[in-house]
């Protein structure tokens, strides 16, 4: 590690805290920290189990801060005296919120997965803080809360989720998160079509979780990959972009394309198509959000065109594959309803993935809570987390009354 130049220069490095550190995002996002130690430093991680993964990472890379499970704290502080480390301990949700909006942090990556990452994507935001957003859910449940507090104390919120990555890249360079941009007609989001494109429904009963997670272009989490699995990983980000790039639903558009070289598209209104595109690899927008407006060495290679055989592009199918309509259905609703699409599909993931329900199950969880519960207003931190909760509480039930 190449020590910073002068004093200047160490007060330029950018203290970077990062919620969700052993997960694939946590992971991909130390990888490209460690090829600028004079940029970036590593001050705060979060993790909610695998904690001996965290105590590597904290060996590694001594951090100031963590935060790990309330129920966990005190041990974990044990074990870290004893590797004769001075990390201080910021226990369960309390502590997520402080390390996120801690004085001492410049940039926050939001790499926790589901509704639980929302409390600490708004203390990131009412801090004033840079938050590289990987984190969709945040968005989908409370979009108009995080975007509202980013404008109100001039916080920066930059996407990581590679398609929304692409399309803010292609957008003209004053563009602006959470405002339309002048001139587009629509934006395209690219979908693998996940690893049961073809698969006919009749099939899909039988469908494991091993089969699932085994994503054909991407390596990450369970929970995203059984979300692409389902294709709700669309729909979920055709709502996150509702929010990014202030369009309605008709104007967001997904479309399969099954290598994930094109990471999403723009289109203007003179007809022009922009598209970003690259190795399907996450390094290159965490990169990419980490240092905006300028680029770095993310130690993504350069995609070979003449090994391309071909790209192609199909209309998904949303009578194989219903939570991407569902998602959209749900943005119509506004409200609570996306944050009570989310629930119920977080409860029901987890239950595909305990070999409780089988995958068609997922989509019908989700659509039977939809039904079931009105939509009320998403004005508040507290309405959002009250939707969330009676929302699990009726797939619960919807799974326990499901043969
Ligand atoms: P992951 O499962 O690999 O890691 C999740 C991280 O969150 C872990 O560090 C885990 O300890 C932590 N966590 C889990 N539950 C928590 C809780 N209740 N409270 C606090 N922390 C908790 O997930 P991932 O694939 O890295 O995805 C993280 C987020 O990034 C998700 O929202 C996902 O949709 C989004 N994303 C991921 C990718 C990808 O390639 N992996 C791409 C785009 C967007
Ligand atoms: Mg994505």
């Amino acid at each position: 590690m190449s020590a910073p130049a002068s004093p200047a220069a160490a007060d330029c490095i950018q203290n970077v805290t990062i919620l969700g550190a052993t997960g694939s995002i946590g992971a991909s996002t130390l990888d490209v920290l460690a090829r600028h130690p004079e940029r970036f430093r590593v001050f705060a991680l979060s993790a909610h189990s695998r904690l001996d993964a965290l105590l590597a990472l904290c060996q590694q890379h001594r951090p100031a801060l963590v935060s790990v499970p309330e129920a966990a704290a005190s041990e974990f502080a044990r074990r870290l005296r004893e590797a004769g480390l001075k990390t201080e301990v910021c226990p369960g949700e309390r502590g997520l919120c402080d390390i996120a909006a801690h004085n001492e942090t410049h940039v926050v990556m939001a790499a926790i997965v589901g509704a639980a990452a929302l409390p600490s994507v708004l203390a990131a935001a009412c801090a004033g803080k840079r938050i590289l957003l990987a984190n969709k859910e945040s968005l989908v449940m409370g979009g108009q809360l995080v975007l509202d507090a980013v404008r109100r104390h001039g916080a920066t919120l930059l996407p990581v989720d590679s398609e929304h990555s692409a399309i803010f890249q292609c957008l003209p360079a004053a563009a602006c998160i959470g405002e339309e941009a002048p001139g587009l007609r629509r934006i395209i989001l690219t979908a693998s079509g996940g690893p049961f494109r073809t698969l006919p429904a009749s099939a899909f009963a039988q469908i494991t979780p091993e089969q699932a997670c085994a994503h054909p272009t991407w390596a990450m989490g369970r929970k995203i990959s059984v979300d692409s699995a389902t294709m709700m990983n669309k729909g979920l980000e055709v709502i996150e972009a509702r929010w990014l790039f202030d369009l309605p639903g008709e104007r967001i558009e997904a479309i399969i394309h099954p290598q994930s070289v094109v990471h999403s598209l723009v289109e203007y209104v003179d007809g022009s198509l922009l598209a970003q595109l690259g190795q399907p690899d996450m390094r290159t927008p965490i990169a990419c959000a980490l240092a905006w407006p300028q680029r770095i060495e993310a130690g993504v290679g350069s995609l070979d065109f003449t090994q391309l055989a071909a790209l192609e592009f199909h209309a998904p199918d949303t009578e194989r594959f219903p939570c991407l309509r569902l998602a959209y259905d749900a943005l119509a609703a506004g409200g609570t309803a996306p944050t009570v699409l989310n629930a119920a599909n977080e409860v029901a993931v987890e239950a595909f993935l305990a070999r409780r329900l089988p995958f068609p199950g997922i989509a019908q969880t989700i659509r039977a809570v939809l039904d079931a519960l009105p939509v009320a207003a998403a004005d508040s931190l507290d309405a959002l987390q009250e939707a969330d909760r009676r929302a699990r509480e009726a797939a619960r039930k919807h799974l326990q009354q499901t043969p």
